[in-house]
């Protein structure tokens, strides 16, 4: 560890204006500092992002229009509850449901959705999550909905209780459930199908959650489950909305929002302190929204085509090499290249050929999700056109 004095020492060999965060920043007029490349000085290393818009790599990169309202927010005051309520009331009435409002991402959605369905408005409740002894604790969940982010449903003190059909969902419904939660990626491996499922809820009288998460776009979804009946719906905001990497958004009934709104920031004594997000990032989240209802997503879909389809032609005259087009649901259905190669050749598992891909110059990293065997994959959402003559000559270096 630097200790202070070693810390000042390093700092004090740069000029004001290049410290980050530096008192500097208050005195300067507004004026745009000169392009610094931080990552190099601070040894972050850079690469070719041939994978996909991994929240491990970032996310997606934001919409122009969402850094400028991140800009008009971070130059002016606001009360947060003030501007909670109006960029709420904004995104439910542009999305089309009852109730919206900004989050710090789909997971945090799930826990504060999860969270205002055990406590209502109730600020004694409210104080108690996570600790839920004696209150409404059970989630029910079908079996093949369990997945790697249920977390955030049970970050807010619930159980799970599995079920795989609808007697069972039935039979499991008492006192102590709070709700009932939908994976929609999920929706085929389940027995109860999506609108079956809210209908269920109806039914018992139990409210929905449906995580909704990376499904959007096209952007209809954003309704389109509410319509479907479901009470809550959680999206992440840092993916193809393109708004800020750490906000999303739930929408759903007005009285469970009200509640979700109870526990969270800036409310102290919540489970959603720690949850908070800044003003830029709520208003930016708005920008996010409105711009991407503009957006015309096609084309993207025309673009990733294109470059996925000339990544396979380059590869064709490779010898030993196969490629085969695929559009993966967990990637909403954008195309990527698989790459096959001669094994007897080149002895490589997929593993060794993303490392060995990785660890060249320049470092390129490649989709590790959903992968079937034997396989490479080159997924073109953030990969740029000047990327794809030296991603051709990595992959021949490595696998030809
Ligand atoms: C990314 C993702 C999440 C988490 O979303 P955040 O906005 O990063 O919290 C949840 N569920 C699914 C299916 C996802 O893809």
């Amino acid at each position: 560890m630097t200790d202070r004095r070693s810390f000042l020492k390093g700092v004090s060999t740069l000029s004001a204006t290049t410290v980050l965060g530096s008192n500097a920043a208050f005195a300067a007029p507004e004026e745009n500092p000169p392009e610094r490349d931080y990552f190099k000085e601070i040894g972050v290393k850079p690469f070719i992002n041939a994978a996909a818009a991994y929240s491990a790599y970032g996310g997606r990169n934001m919409w122009p229009a969402v850094v400028e309202a991140m800009e008009y927010a971070r130059k002016r005051n606001v009360v947060m509850e003030e501007l909670h309520d109006a960029v709420g009331k904004r995104l439910a009435s542009i999305i089309g449901c009852e109730a919206a409002m900004v989050t710090g991402g789909a997971t945090s959605s799930m826990t504060l959705g999860t969270a205002a369905c055990i406590t209502g408005t109730d600020e004694t409740l409210i104080r108690l999550v996570p600790d839920l002894r004696g209150l409404k604790n059970e989630v029910i969940i079908q079996k093949s909905h369990r997945y790697s982010y249920d977390h955030g449903v049970r970050n807010a003190g619930v159980q799970f209780v599995e079920v795989e059909t609808v007697e069972e969902l039935e039979a499991a419904v008492n006192e102590k459930t709070t709700m009932l939660f939908f994976f929609f990626l999920n929706d085929a491996k389940g027995a109860i199908k999506l609108e079956e499922f809210a209908a269920l809820g109806k039914k018992h009288a139990v409210p929905t959650m449906i995580d909704g998460s990376n499904s959007v776009p096209p952007l209809e979804r954003l309704s389109a489950y509410l319509d479907a009946g479901f009470d809550l719906a959680a999206f992440s905001g840092g993916k193809g909305l393109r708004g800020p990497y750490s906000a999303g958004m739930l929408l759903g009934r007005r009285d469970l929002i009200e509640a979700a709104r109870l526990n969270n920031s800036p409310h102290s004594d919540t489970i959603g302190r720690g949850m908070k997000v800044s003003k830029e990032e709520v208003l930016g989240m708005l920008a996010a929204v409105e711009f991407s209802l503009t957006f015309d997503y096609s084309v993207e879909n025309v673009r990733e085509t294109r470059l996925v389809n000339l990544i396979a032609d380059k590869l064709s005259v490779l010898p030993g090499i196969t490629t085969k087009v695929s559009y993966p649901r967990t990637e909403g259905g954008r195309p990527h290249l698989q790459i096959f190669w001669d094994q007897s050749k080149t002895p490589l598992t997929v593993e060794q050929a993303q490392k060995a891909l990785e660890e060249g110059e320049p470092s390129i990293r490649t989709p590790y999700l959903g992968l079937s065997d034997g396989e490479l994959e080159v997924g073109c959402a953030m990969l740029k056109d000047d990327e794809v003559d030296v991603l051709v000559r990595r992959i021949g270096e490595v696998l030809a």
